[in-house]
């Protein structure tokens, strides 16, 4: 299964899930129902999972548009049964398990009976019973272990009282990579579709997967660039945008960039993150506004108006990470990539 939600974290729903279906993934994940009425819309006839799970009122947009479910609450049980057979159609579910996470599923030791009540309503297909991690990045493996094992048991109940469901997943990017064990019937990556990591700490597992399997690599899918749009000579002593947090200690080149939070750069940046201008790292100064934000060029005076900048991604030899920008930020890529902005117009290379 092929996580696509979110806008397929950022990088355009509809060329990623054409990319990952070519490339041979059986399933799709979004996070909500409105994510797969979309890619429906677009032609898609893959299976659509909305991970996060529905409201009862949105049974029948999610069984008109043939797309299935995770199943937390009874409730949630009756009223997919009941509008299925309202609209003359059957409805897959996917049954969560939660060995861990605290967020969504229903405890391991009422599966069977679950299972057993699910099973006796009418329009409703259980396709799969599934858990999610809460730490498969952590470089301590034992609660992912134990996550494993609850599953694992929890399937072995099922197996006992004779219930033949057809998928059991649980494994996330993280887990992929560090847990062969986790695999089951499917595996559910996103992040690393794109090419980024779960957690910064992953890079060296990354690299030993590389090292050991030249089949295996991990490369960014997005990069992030802008061009200059102004460039200022400023006198030492200048301040430079909103609340006067940088003040120019020499005579300076100071370039501007039509890129801000609204775009996804995060504010929290300001001052703290580098950019790449003809080949070279140069430091971001002054508070990241709504719209812009400023770099020093003072040491690149070959830099003119209408140069390219990256934000992440490769120029010449120089490259700065999504993982990088993360950690400036104090947050991680996925938060990143998703939050790159409406605005930012995606260009696919072929
Ligand atoms: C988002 C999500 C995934 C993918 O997680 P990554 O860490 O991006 O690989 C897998 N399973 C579920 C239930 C999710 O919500």
């Amino acid at each position: 299964m092929a996580v696509v939600k979110a806008n397929a974290y950022g990088h355009g729903a509809l060329p990623c899930t054409q990319a990952v279906l070519d490339a041979g993934a059986d399933t799709l994940g979004v996070g909500i129902v409105s994510e797969g009425i979309e890619l429906r819309e677009q032609g898609i006839q893959a299976p659509i999972q909305v991970l996060v799970g529905i409201f009862p009122d949105e049974a029948d947009d999610l069984i008109q548009h043939n797309l299935t479910t995770t199943l937390h609450s009874r409730s949630l049980a009756e009223t997919l049964s009941q509008r299925a057979g309202h609209l003359g159609k059957e409805v897959g579910v996917h049954i969560k398990v939660d060995t861990g996470m605290g967020r969504l599923g229903i405890v391991p030791d009422q599966l069977p009976a679950w299972v057993e009540f699910i099973a006796s309503l009418k329009n409703i297909r259980i396709e799969s019973i599934f858990t999610h991690f809460s730490s498969a990045d952590n470089t301590d493996p034992s609660f992912t272990l134990k996550q494993i094992q609850c599953f694992q048991t929890s399937l072995d109940r099922l197996k006992k009282a004779k219930f033949d469901i057809p998928l059991a997943h649980c494994a996330n990017s993280a887990a992929l990579l560090q847990f062969p064990e986790s695999q089951f019937s499917l595996v559910r990556p996103g992040i690393c579709l794109y090419g980024a990591l779960p957690a910064p700490g992953l890079g060296p597992v990354i690299d030993s997967l590389t090292a050991k399997n030249s089949q295996f690599s991990l490369l960014p899918v997005m990069q992030w660039k802008t061009r200059i749009l102004a460039i200022n000579s400023l006198p030492k002593g200048s301040p430079v945008s909103y609340g006067q947090t940088f003040v120019t200690q020499r005579d300076s080149r100071i370039a501007t960039l039509p890129v801000g939070y609204a775009d996804g750069l995060e504010r929290l940046l300001t001052n703290r993150m580098q950019v790449l201008v003809r080949g070279h790292k140069v430091p971001q100064v002054g508070t990241v506004c709504m719209d812009m934000c400023m770099i020093d060029v003072t040491d690149s005076a070959e830099v003119q108006e209408g140069d390219e900048v990256v934000l992440f991604g490769q120029q010449g030899k120089e490259r700065i990470t999504v993982d990088e920008m993360a950690a400036q930020a104090g947050t991680l890529s996925y938060e990143i990539l998703c939050g790159v902005g409406k605005r930012v117009p995606r260009i696919y290379l072929p």
